[in-house]
């Protein structure tokens, strides 16, 4: 078989491919929304299926969409009210289709000036839209919150040990701590493990009722460790937490970061894109303190997977954390002043993940974001409304469209609510997911979709009332 395959099989393949997508983009809500897992069914499958010489193209396209459409649990539904994971919009699956096309090399500036330059347009663009100087704002597009939190840390490392890059640990006179809260995301720890800290140079802050960092403990820790002869490298607060959507007090935070001359991190990966709506700026007040920022472009913006963004008001920082000369790489951009993107981040080879969010903004403008971040947040003020009027008790805090809540009055609430999730899954009609508030799961539904009407709610809240509400006799 030619290895390009031949212009007529191209054309056929498209043909037949293209209204099978589409048959699933429009009529994604006809699907159960996750689907019964089996794993052994699975392996079988792919174990029945010999390489040794590959099938006929179609049957070969056909199998993967079969199999997509029944194992999987179809995030695009818009009764899917799960994690942060989105329907994403059709430019941003264009974008996906047309950089496998061109294949455009991220690591050098010469190689793709126009993918380069349209990612530094959208780093000054959405850094400054978080408050950032449009002009001196630096960052990178990541493959995702967490490599976007993992690069904040490594630039708070070289931040506080001017001589790490060379040295790695061997720099640290003083023992290095992060601070984050209880609620803020795994990737910290993590981060930190990668790192070669270890989990336990991370401090877990505390948080109060609402789930935000404890502001006080937060003080008491880097007083008490600066007086242990200890190095405070990094803060991270988290805007929008992952489980009840909780926003950090940042003001009082950078604060506290200035005095210790600690590095300010906003783990934003959800939460940052409220930003994009005048009116729900005030939400994430002091976000511009920050040293540098995480914010998911494949949460709440709506793109593939495999989008996040770190951006830091810092413009040397990450040329110091990253900028590693290979003397083979093109160097036909080296007269002119520009970045290689290869200096600036974890990944060397790199998708042109920027033309995603380029193109959603080709076509939808700031203006198109504006308002679907504006029916998120309604949609979510909705949800909220519809339980708490059917006597459902609302349990989290937050303005972002994240809503945790319980049946009030039941024994066992973490038993309950395990029990009403696992029901809601397995009737294939909606999905969402429980989360641990003060140690107790709670329901919890999360507005991720732009596609989610009022009426999928009104149909969420009956299902809730027909599988949640405990009978009269029950609840006594
Ligand atoms: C999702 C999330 C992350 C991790 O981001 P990935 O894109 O999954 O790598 C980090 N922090 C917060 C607050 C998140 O919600």
């Amino acid at each position: 078989m030619h290895f390009d395959l031949t212009a007529d099989q191209r054309k056929q393949l498209l043909e037949n491919l293209l209204p099978r997508l589409e048959e699933y983009y429009a009529n994604t809500r006809d699907l159960r929304v996750a689907p019964q897992l089996d794993k052994e069914k699975l392996r079988e499958l792919l174990a029945g299926t010999d390489l040794t010489t590959g099938l006929p193209p179609d049957e070969a396209l056909d199998s993967v969409v079969d199999n997509l459409l029944k194992y999987q649990v179809h995030v695009p539904h818009p009764m899917y009210y799960g994690l942060y994971n989105p329907r994403t919009n059709f430019p941003s699956i264009l974008a996906d289709l047309i950089a496998a096309y061109f294949n455009p090399q991220l690591a050098a500036w010469s190689h793709s000036p126009y993918a380069a330059e349209v990612e530094n347009y959208l780093v000054r663009e959405y850094g400054a839209r978080f408050g950032y100087d449009r002009d001196s704002v630096d960052g990178t597009f990541t493959s995702g919150g967490a490599e976007a939190n993992l690069t904040g840390l490594l630039c708070a490392l070289n931040h506080a040990y001017p001589d790490y890059a060379h040295l790695g640990y061997r720099a640290f006179d003083r023992e290095p701590v992060i601070y984050s809260s209880d609620q803020a995301h795994h990737s910290v720890v993590k981060a930190a493990r990668v790192a070669g800290l270890g989990l336990n140079a991370v401090v877990s802050i505390p948080t109060d009722e609402g789930q935000r960092m404890s502001v006080d403990s937060l003080r008491d820790h880097l007083l008490a460790d600066t007086t242990a002869g200890n190095r405070p490298v990094l803060v991270i607060a988290t805007a929008g937490t992952t489980g009840t959507a909780a926003i950090d007090q940042l003001p009082a935070i950078a604060e506290l970061c200035q005095k210790y001359s600690c590095w300010f991190h906003v783990d934003a990966a959800f939460g940052g894109a409220a930003i994009l709506n005048e009116e729900y700026r005030p939400w994430l007040a002091g976000i511009e303190l920050a040293d540098s920022i995480t914010t998911d472009i494949h949460k709440w913006l709506s793109v593939p997977m495999g989008t996040g963004m770190l951006l830091t008001r810092h413009p040397d920082m990450l040329n110091k954390t990253f900028n590693t000369p290979a003397e083979y790489m093109p160097r036909e951009g080296k007269e002119l002043s520009i970045v290689d993107p290869y200096t600036h981040t974890i990944q060397w080879s790199r998708r042109f993940l920027g033309l995603r969010m380029y193109l959603s903004l080709l076509v939808f403008g700031w203006e198109g974001y504006a308002d679907t971040i504006r029916h998120h947040v309604e949609i979510g003020h909705y949800l909220r409304d519809r339980l708490a009027e059917r006597g459902w008790q609302i349990v989290n805090d937050t303005p972002l469209p994240v809503v945790c809540f319980t049946w009030p009055g039941v024994d066992d609430p973490g038993n309950y609510a395990r029990t009403v999730c696992q029901r809601v899954v397995d009737s294939g009609e909606a999905w969402l997911s429980v989360y641990p508030i003060k140690g107790t799961d709670h329901l919890r539904a999360g507005i991720t979709n732009y596609a989610t009407t009022r009426a999928d709610i009104d149909r969420l809240v009956e299902l809730l009332q027909r599988l949640g509400v405990p009978a009269a006799t029950d609840a006594n």
